[in-house]
């Protein structure tokens, strides 16, 4: 399958890791939004948080438990967010599950982060 965050958990993709296990791979994000832009993604290939089942939920508890680990491990103390997007109204670019880690700065929250763009 051509998976570009398959290829980067495999590290056939270069990419600047944060974080790995047997289970999960975290690196920073291309084109960050905020100074802190970490990538979590399962190494399985799961399209989306629309394909979440009783099967393979389990990874998501897995990776919000490394999400915490992480913001320990790289000192963030002040705040984190954590989003996945989800099929295209959402923005969702690459089709393997992955969360977004924001951190390093104040965030804003409300109808304006979330605007329509069409
Ligand atoms: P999405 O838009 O699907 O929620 O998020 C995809 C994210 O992957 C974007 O923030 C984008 O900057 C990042 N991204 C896309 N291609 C690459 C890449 O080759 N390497 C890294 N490190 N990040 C990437
Ligand atoms: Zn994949």
């Amino acid at each position: 399958m051509d998976c570009l965050f398959c290829k980067i958990a495999k590290g056939e993709i270069p990419s600047t890791k944060v974080y790995e296990d047997e289970l999960v791979y975290c690196f920073k994000d291309i084109a960050p939004i905020t100074p802190i832009h970490y990538l979590i993604i399962p190494k399985m290939h799961i399209s989306g948080a629309s394909e979440i089942t009783a099967e393979n939920s389990a990874i998501v508890a897995h990776i919000f438990e490394t999400a915490a680990k992480i913001a320990k491990a790289e000192g963030i103390q002040d705040g984190f967010r954590i989003i996945t997007n989800c099929g295209d109204n959402a923005g969702q670019t690459v089709k393997h599950l992955h969360f977004h880690l924001l951190a390093g700065v104040k965030m804003g929250w409300g109808p304006e982060s979330v605007q329509a763009v069409e």
